[in-house]
């Protein structure tokens, strides 16, 4: 017997409506491109988002059409967001970190019509513009006064939006319609896209609504450090108007004098990003001797938060909550908002469960299998490839069957590549990428955990363990580290800093100093490139 109740689709255009009807007075506060403070109510960005609406139809915009952007966190790319996905097009970000090569094959793959730009990224443009596909059309996301010098045939976005009417009635139709498309960043090979549906970008929405749910403060501000061209940004930008908390979007000032500046007028209570730019910040909380006022939460994710940060942050009254997740998820699959029992234990005990990547968020399911292929216990133990499903995770790549068979398996889950435990309580312990697991002996070395725990050492800022070859242990870990100030340790001091947590044989072959991480578009430590770099090398036994 079927219930009765009524089946509305599940569409992106009403999460603005609702957020310009229930939270109309909650902002999205922008840094822009042109050097102010932006401020835009929800009503207003819902209104500016009808225009553009109609703006995008007048250019011949119909369903289905990629409408990409290269921009930073702003009230337009939100706007961008469900005008774009409100008309059935589809929103395509694209990270304007990626290489030339990569812009270029992600644009032509995608088959994009228009290209809403940033005025950073006209430069950009310019530099390929004879690569690209005739008949794409380029908008600059500026009013006509800060419209740049360009040969490129451009139109003006606020222009575009200005003679156009402030109401729309939003389509209604299929809530399975493509609505976003994010290519992963492709360590290996062409990025591939993921294409996410309305359905799957409002049931995102309201779970990630539910790890913020109780705690935050009605009307309190969120800042995403995690770009728009990024996995959406996490899916702030459906979650938060969806909550009534107010945005605030950094624009391109990602450093850490900027972002301490913003949070500190803003007053914000919750931020959100990739390690790496917590470390700028953590260096100016120290330079100033005080936390952002207000500042009450840190969600980090997108790679392994040191165990360093979370303590540092920790003890200046900062709730740490550490977050798993990949673009092929829209991006959350695991957070690390921790219950009472956790919050009782002593501070030690509280950082050990922090330093983990938390529990599965509401509608995603996760399977351990182990190297035999068998489905491996929760029981904090046993490690293995870690396995997602849900209704935010991707069933394949788009226009890539190649890889779209590669990535299920064949109960239809996704498989992550990341190796991992689950224990009793649920919580997701992260031991590393499959590809950057260290091999020795027929074992395996985290290099998560070294690295970890070569962070905690003073004189470290930055630390990568890399696998080099060895032809008795098939690999060693080799530690690559950046130094803190003018003191770099010797081996020796380092392994005697390390010694006890882990086993001898576990502890690294050798310290390589550098002045500088290599990092991915995404911002995360590129290993693909420091193997590169130390290509040639070899280890200190074997020299
Ligand atoms: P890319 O880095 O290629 O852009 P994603 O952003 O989708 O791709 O990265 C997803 C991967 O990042 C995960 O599979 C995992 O390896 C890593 N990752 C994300 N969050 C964490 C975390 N909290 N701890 C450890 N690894 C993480």
């Amino acid at each position: 017997m079927l219930g009765m109740m009524m089946q509305r689709p599940l569409l992106i255009s009403d999460i603005l409506t609702y957020a310009a009807e229930a939270h109309g007075r909650s902002e999205i506060i922008s840094v822009r491109c042109e050097g102010d403070l932006h401020r835009q109510s929800y009503r207003e960005t819902a209104a500016r988002a009808a225009q553009l609406a109609h703006a995008l139809k007048a250019e011949g915009v119909d369903m289905g059409d990629r409408i990409a952007t290269l921009a930073w966190n702003g009230h337009r790319h939100v706007e961008l967001y469900y005008a774009v996905s409100g008309i059935g097009a589809v929103i395509h970000t694209i990270n304007p970190r990626l290489s030339p090569e990569q812009l270029l094959y992600i644009i032509g793959h995608a088959e994009d019509k228009l290209l809403f730009v940033d005025l950073t990224f006209v430069p950009l443009i310019e530099a390929v513009k004879d690569h690209l596909p005739e008949g794409l059309r380029f908008v600059i996301m500026t009013d006509r006064a800060h419209m740049p010098d360009t040969s490129l045939d451009v139109l003006c976005y606020e222009e575009m939006l200005e003679a156009q009417p402030k109401q729309i009635d939003w389509p209604e139709f299929d809530e399975n319609t493509a609505a976003g498309l994010c290519y992963t960043s492709g360590t290996t090979g062409h990025p591939k896209g993921a294409l996410y549906s309305h359905r799957s970008t409002v049931l995102h929405a309201l779970y990630v609504s539910l790890i913020m749910g109780a705690g935050y403060p009605p009307e309190s501000k969120i800042l995403p450090v995690v770009p728009q061209f990024h996995v959406n940004a996490w899916g702030l930008p459906y979650a938060a108007p969806l909550m009534g908390h107010s945005l605030v979007m950094p624009g391109p000032a990602l450093d850490g004098p900027s972002l301490f500046k913003l949070m500190d007028s803003e007053k914000v209570f919750s931020a959100w990003g990739v390690p790496t730019v917590w470390q700028g910040l953590s260096a100016e909380i120290k330079a100033q001797g005080r936390i952002p006022e207000g500042f009450s939460e840190l969600v980090v994710g997108g790679s392994a938060a040191p165990r360093a940060m979370i303590e540092a942050f920790e003890k200046q009254g900062v709730d740490v909550q550490h977050a798993w997740g990949m673009t092929e998820m829209s991006p959350i699959g695991t957070h690390g908002k921790m219950p009472q029992w956790v919050k009782d234990e002593d501070f030690k005990t509280q950082v050990d469960r922090k330093s983990q990547q938390g529990r599965r968020m509401f509608g995603v399911d996760l399977k351990i299998v182990g190297e035999d292929g068998t489905r491996q216990p929760h029981d904090g133990e046993a490690a293995g490839e870690l396995f997602v499903r849900g209704n935010a995770i991707v069933s394949g790549y788009f226009n890539n069957e190649e890889a779209s068979r590669a990535a299920m398996d064949a109960e239809g889950w996704f498989g992550t590549g990341d190796i991992a435990t689950i224990d009793e309580h649920g919580f997701l312990n992260i031991q590393d990428r499959a590809k950057d697991l260290v091999k020795s002996g027929g074992e395996w070395i985290s290099s998560i955990d070294l690295e970890n725990l070569a962070m905690a050492h003073p004189a470290i800022a930055t630390a990568a363990v890399i696998a080099m070859p060895h032809p008795k242990w098939d690999e060693r870990p080799v530690l690559v580290a950046v130094a803190e100030g003018e003191e770099t340790p010797s081996l020796e001091e380092l392994h005697a800093h390390m010694e006890g947590e882990f086993a001898k044989w576990q502890l690294p072959d050798d310290v390589i100093w550098v002045e500088e991480m290599p990092l991915t578009a995404t911002g995360k430590i590129s290993k693909l490139t420091l193997r590169k770099t130390f290509e040639d090398y070899v280890l200190p036994e074997l020299r």
